[in-house]
């Protein structure tokens, strides 16, 4: 078995790549973008990997359905509301449906598992807890959700922090505990390490399981050199005092990760990796084509097999 802890956008290249090279995937995905909107709730991590592994998502815009109309969207506008949060028609399905189950009291994890069966996916998609987490920032002008920060307001606002509410209180699941427990490996996904993968780490019963297997979780980095592939992954690990750069992405998951896939160019950073006592594997990281997914999956598939 084989976890993959992940974000949107960046990680679902990585889980499309395994999901077509590794047998039996789990994917962990991060829920701390969830938000209520127009009264549903929307899950976009949980949605774009999901609809990734469908072969439905938008690769283009990195999000929602592809070749999806956006009808209800200008008639929202058209009715004085909210329209910074581009949800497709096809999406609203989905986000009405699941909202629905919620209603009824179904719980996170189990409508994630019945979209993915509906949506024919094959990968268990389990989130780490079915309570609301939500990633915040402090700005200015006060604390918001991380959407309304960077799709309202464009990212455009200064940050001073950046914050996991509910965190505290939220009650792992421990199916995704267990799923990390018997992996043979546990992949960290070149997500945002702030806005996706932190979330989900700094769930203590995740964190400890991690700490716990170290040797066998490998992270792959999301920037090469000081920038992040694509975006803001930089500007929060900066916020949050991390040094933008593979290294400070090894400093970031020391704990919990004793292996690091960084860029074939990262040459410069590798002793000061390897002083923290994390393993270096280097090659192309970057996932433009479907074809690049699958060769950086087999090649992490094939570390394993050779240790
Ligand atoms: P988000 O929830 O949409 O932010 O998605 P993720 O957290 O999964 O992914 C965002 C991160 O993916 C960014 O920090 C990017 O630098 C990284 N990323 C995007 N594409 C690639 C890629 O092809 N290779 C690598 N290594 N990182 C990528």
């Amino acid at each position: 078995m084989i976890t993959l802890i992940a974000g949107g956008t960046g990680s679902v290249k990585i889980a499309r790549g395994l999901s077509k090279t590794a047998d039996d995937l789990i994917v962990i995905p991060n829920i701390a973008d969830n938000i209520w909107l127009h009264g549903l709730y929307i899950c976009p991590d949980i949605d774009t990997i999901t609809y990734g592994l469908a072969g439905i998502l938008d690769k283009g815009r990195g999000w929602g359905v592809k070749d999806d109309t956006f009808v209800f969207m200008e008639q929202m506008k058209k009715l004085g509301q909210d329209h910074w949060f581009r949800i497709g028609d096809k999406d609203l399905a989905l986000h009405l449906v699941r909202t629905n189950f919620l209603n009824e009291g179904k719980s996170l994890s189990w409508v994630t598992e019945w979209i993915r069966k509906k949506l024919s996916v094959s990968t268990t998609i389990m989130p780490a807890s079915n309570d609301h987490i939500e990633t915040r920032v402090e700005t200015p002008s006060g604390d918001m959700h991380i959407q309304e920060y960077w799709v309202k307001n464009r990212a455009e606002l200064d940050i001073s922090n950046i914050m996991y509410k509910g965190i505290e209180s939220a009650k792992v699941n421990a199916k995704a505990v267990e799923f990390i427990k018997n992996s043979e490996l546990i992949i960290i996904a070149p997500g945002n390490p702030i806005s996706s993968i932190g979330p989900i780490i700094s769930l203590p019963a995740i964190r400890k399981e991690l700490e716990s297997k170290k040797d066998n979780v490998i992270a792959i980095s999301p920037l090469i050199g000081n920038k992040a592939v694509s975006g803001p992954a930089s500007k929060y690990m900066q916020i949050m005092g991390i040094e933008s750069s593979p290294f400070g992405i090894a400093s970031y998951y020391r704990d919990i990760a004793s292996n690091l896939v960084i860029s074939e160019f990262d040459n410069e950073y590798e002793n000061r990796i390897r002083t923290l006592g994390i393993h270096i594997y280097k090659t192309n990281i970057v996932m433009e084509q479907s074809q690049d997914e699958i060769i950086l999956s087999n090649y992490i598939l094939n570390i394993v097999n050779k240790a």
